[in-house]
């Protein structure tokens, strides 16, 4: 999982705005999402797998990548 680091703006709105909540669902396949990617065309949400999935694709395009994967693995 080396590939899947922080970029640039990602770690420092974890614990601020856009709080991700269990009625936010990826928009590929229905699981919780875990990411919320800004685009000028609107917003997508993605699940941990489908964020890193995309993330090449979209994140040079995108105007925010916010980024809540941490919680993941933060189990308390
Ligand atoms: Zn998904």
């Amino acid at each position: 999982m080396s590939q899947f680091t922080a970029g640039h703006h990602a770690v420092d709105e974890l614990d601020s705005r856009h709080q991700l909540t269990a009625a936010d669902r990826c928009d590929s396949c229905g699981a919780q999402a875990y990411i919320r990617v800004t685009m000028q065309s609107g917003e997508l949400l993605f699940c941990a797998h489908h964020g890193a999935k995309f993330k090449e694709k979209l994140s040079p395009t995108a105007l925010e990548w916010h980024d809540e994967t941490s919680r993941l693995f933060e189990s308390n």
